[in-house]
């Protein structure tokens, strides 16, 4: 048992190692790897935390204040749609997409013979959050999720495509992009009404219409849904395209050609599309967003005609996921500022760290950390294993999950939403109680906690709303009967549970799980309307009890190995969470967040036989 970890050495959450510093990542990432992939891991991870606590993290604030430039025309007056970049946000491209952030989980990378899990991408996603808190991230995951997407859904046309959204190699790099928005429909995907006609003379399909929250703009890769002539109305009559920022008949725009051009490419080596203006956002600076008119627009139909909108669901599971790891990586960089501050900085002659209410909020900010973090990489754990059946299948069966029976499927349509949703709205919470504990300084632009809070704000919002997640919640439990291997699952958790320190939580775990299970059975009875009016709470409920049994369980294994601090985050969480309390908790005697403060906040070592007894409660 390594720890404690000294906080106060620091005196911001920059300069610094953000895989070293954080426990928590580490120890969920070395549970979900083999031990081979995460010996193989472990290094680069080491060293791209500390490229991203280093440039990315300088990058980032810079960029934050010098972000993307639109400049739709060129001095002709001809379209150009360039859009400029500072030179710092090529440096974090260049040694992300080499770092392998993208390529890894698509093809292996030196030193293995296949592609690491899905897990490993999630993994350094969260690391490049603590910088790039929403920003640089977004294109990031939308790359990966477009090459996903023609992993799964291509036969091959779009080869070249591929093979740049999988690169390793800066120079060959493209990145990808997801248009769905339009002014009449984000989460209505369905009100969709940009249209597609085959070009028989070009070979093209051509896109007329217009798209109104375009992330990644400039993306190469990006795909987008558009309706075919006679298509039905609604989701199922739309199909995807990929359609290129540069005229496709010149090649695959990479970045190596694009940084060839002196400036701007030439309109002639574009694509015929206009990017009208790029949003004037809240934050997340480092990605342009902007709207985007498709004029007869190059594009290729990526798989099946019609099916746009089941094989784009494949690629927002990616993207929410994403979300949720980038979210957990937003904590963990508030957590690191307010550790810092709070070991620093003296009020009325202590340092804050040392009053009871601060040890409070610190500990439960650490408990929603790891709680958010376990879920997150449960469910990136699940999401891995699917990948890599679906991978190994000889068909290449369940590409869009309708032929998909599998349990890690069904079990992943439940935990995807429920993790965007609860983690989004714990990114917010953190970040907002990080600024309040940096005083008035946390308000102030030149600290990092303004831009968590500004970027930590859209997370509720793209790639699905919270209300859009909670139907989804309940389309899972509909269409898929998702509950079965979700009760499954949690019983196996509470079921393995050994060590007696853990009884009394596990009891709550398992009363409130009988609970839940009768919940979900009731709501299955029930009318839409009643379903949907409690849909968010279901599922916060289902977070809750997951992460219980998740928590226990990592409880379980490391009181087995004389490490009692995951008992003691079960505990807090369980307790907090979900036990009945007395007025709300205030007469109860419990003193947990003083007793425990060092062990959870700071990781100092606590041993099993430490955390046996109940909770410390009041002796005076
Ligand atoms: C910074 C940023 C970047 C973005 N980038 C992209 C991008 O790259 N590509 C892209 O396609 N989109 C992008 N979006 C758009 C985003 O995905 C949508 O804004 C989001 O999905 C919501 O859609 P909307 O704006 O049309 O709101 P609406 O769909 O109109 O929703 C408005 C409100 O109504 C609620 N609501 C809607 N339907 C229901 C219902 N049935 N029951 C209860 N409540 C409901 C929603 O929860 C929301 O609170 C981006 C948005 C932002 C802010």
């Amino acid at each position: 048992m390594d720890g404690p970890i000294e906080f106060g050495q620091f005196e911001e959450g920059r300069h610094c190692n953000y895989w070293a510093l954080d426990p928590t990542i580490q120890r969920e990432l070395r549970r979900v790897y083999t031990d081979g992939e995460f010996e193989w891991a472990e290094p680069r991870l080491e060293e791209f935390g500390e490229v991203v606590g280093h440039t990315i993290a300088d990058n980032a604030d810079y960029i934050a204040t010098h972000g993307p430039e639109l400049h739709s025309y060129d001095k002709h007056g001809e379209v150009q749609n360039f859009v400029r970049y500072p030179a710092e946000q090529f440096e974090d491209e260049e040694l992300a997409y080499e770092a392998g952030i993208v390529a890894d989980a698509f093809r292996a990378p030196p030193g293995r013979d296949e592609p690491m899990p899905f897990s490993h991408y999630f993994g350094m996603l969260y690391l490049l959050s603590y910088a790039e808190t929403s920003g640089f991230v977004c294109p990031v995951a939308m790359t990966a999720g477009a090459a996903h997407v023609l992993e799964t859904f291509d036969d091959g046309t779009l080869a070249e495509y591929y093979e740049a959204l999988t690169s390793r190699q800066y120079e060959d790099v493209i990145e990808g992009a997801m248009f769905l928005t339009e002014k009449q429909g984000g989460s209505d995907v369905g009100a969709a009404e940009t249209t597609a006609r085959y070009d028989e003379d070009s070979g093209y399909w051509r896109l007329t219409g217009e798209k109104w929250f375009c992330s990644n703009i400039d993306g190469e890769g990006t795909l987008a849904l558009a309706r075919t002539p006679d298509a039905p109305e609604g989701t199922d009559g739309l199909s995807m395209f990929l359609v290129p920022h540069g005229d496709p008949d010149g090649g695959v725009l990479t970045k190596g050609r694009r940084h060839a051009f002196d400036g701007a490419p030439p309109p002639a080596a574009l694509n015929d599309q206009y990017y009208r203006r790029l949003k004037d956002k809240l934050g997340t600076t480092a990605v342009p967003t902007g709207e985007v008119e498709f004029d007869g627009t190059k594009a290729y139909l990526v798989g099946e005609q019609e099916r746009g909108f089941k094989q784009m669901a494949e690629m927002l599971n990616l993207e929410r996921l994403s979300n949720a790891a980038g979210a957990c990586g937003i904590m963990g960089r508030a957590l690191l500022e307010s550790r810092i501050h709070a070991a620093n900085r003296e009020a009325f002659g202590k340092p804050i760290q040392e009053y009871p209410l601060m040890r409070a909020d610190l500990v439960d900010m650490t408990v929603d950390h790891e709680a958010a973090t376990a879920f997150t990489f449960e469910a990136a754990r699940v999401f891995s294993d699917r990948e890599r059946a679906v991978r190994a299948s000889e068909d290449g069966t369940a590409a869009d999950g309708e032929s998909d029976r599998s349990d890690a499927y069904r079990l992943l349509r439940l935990l995807t939403p429920v993790a965007k949703l609860k983690t989004a709205r714990m990114a917010i919470d953190t970040a907002s109680y990080a600024m309040e504990i940096q005083g008035g300084n946390g308000y102030v632009e030149e600290f990092v906690t303004s831009r968590l809070l500004r970027d930590a704000q859209v997370l509720p919002i793209w790639e699905g709303t919270e209300n859009v997640l909670a139907l989804d919640v309940l389309r899972a439990l509909d269409r898929e009967a998702a509950h079965e291997p979700f009760v499954t699952t949690v019983q196996e958790r509470l079921d393995g549970i050994e060590h007696p320190a853990l009884s009394d939580t596990a009891a709550t775990v398992e009363s409130e799980f009988h609970e839940l299970s009768g919940a979900m059975a009731d709501l299955a009875g029930r009318d839409a309307e009643y379903a949907q009016l409690k849909a968010k709470r279901l599922a916060r409920y289902i977070f809750d009890v997951y992460t219980g049994a998740l928590l226990l369980e990592e409880a379980d294994d490391a009181l087995a190995a004389d490490d009692g601090r995951m008992a003691l985050v079960a505990r807090r969480f369980v307790d907090r969470e979900l036990a009945d309390e007395e007025a709300r908790g205030i007469t109860d005697g419990d003193r947990f967040a003083v007793e425990y403060f060092e062990p959870i906040v700071h990781f100092a070592p606590v041993r099993a036989e430490a955390v046996a007894g109940p909770p410390v409660e009041d002796q005076s």
